[in-house]
């Protein structure tokens, strides 16, 4: 057994102590090579439970962070699910392995072509993603049976988001409580804008901001890629 994959089952094990016990999450994350979306230089630690720089100012999500947030989406294999924060596209990934089709946008025009580079590497072909603003859904592909923000709302979440979700549907987004961040649930309960609303961890993660990112904006961070 090769060190990298001594690395990964290591991983899986320390997720199951951490309380991810669904296993179709589990074996998404083995099937999603994470050591590939991480800088060169950092490849030693892409299999440590830690967020990772990924150009731009932005950082690939924590291990456990990202299999939480899959958990707690029940996510099934019918399905359609929009993520704000494609990033670089590791929880896309993850995604595409449990349901029909991932609907991603992000708002660095870089960070997207690099993601979408990986799609096609690995094959997935279940996966839809668009630079643009994702504080305002995607209103030609909605309603969504699930969604996925990976990026920090200010107080309350868009909307749009909330409006795009199906009845029954359920939506995952960290956002900003007394200075802290929190995980938060919310579940469409019907056809009326009635939610169930449930806290699920504490975490850290990078603002969402509106519009689509000037080139300019972070293009001095030492981990951008030059897109091919
Ligand atoms: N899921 C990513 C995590 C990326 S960090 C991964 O696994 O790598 C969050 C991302 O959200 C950043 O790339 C940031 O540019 C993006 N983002 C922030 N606000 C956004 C918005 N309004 N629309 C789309 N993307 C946004």
């Amino acid at each position: 057994m090769n060190a990298e994959t001594t690395r990964k089952i290591r991983l899986i094990m320390h997720l199951r102590s951490m309380g991810i016990s669904d296993t179709k999450v589990l074996s998404a994350m083995e099937r999603v090579p994470r050591e590939e979306f991480v800088p060169k230089q950092m490849i030693d630690q892409a299999y440590e439970d830690i967020a990772l720089p990924i150009g731009r100012g932005q950082t690939i999500s924590q291990p456990l962070v990202v299999a939480m947030m899959t958990q707690v989406l029940e996510i099934s294999d019918r399905d359609k699910v929009l993520e704000i924060g494609t990033g670089s596209g590791y929880q896309t990934c993850v995604l595409a392995h449990l349901c029909r089709r991932v609907y991603s946008i992000e708002r660095h025009k870089p960070l997207l072509l690099q993601a979408e580079k990986m799609f096609d590497r690995l094959k997935l072909r279940n996966i839809t993603a668009i630079a643009g603003d994702g504080m305002k859904g995607w209103p030609d592909q909605q309603p969504f049976d699930k969604i996925i923000c990976t990026a920090c709302a200010q107080g309350e979440p868009p909307q749009a988001l909330l409006d795009q979700l199906k009845p029954g549907g359920m939506m995952i987004i960290p956002v900003t409580k007394d200075n802290h961040q929190v995980l938060r649930r919310y579940k469409k309960e019907g056809e009326d804008d009635t939610f169930a609303v449930k806290d699920v961890m504490p975490v850290r993660f990078v603002p969402l901001l509106p519009n689509l990112a000037p080139a300019t904006e972070n293009a001095d961070d030492e981990f951008n890629k030059i897109p091919a």
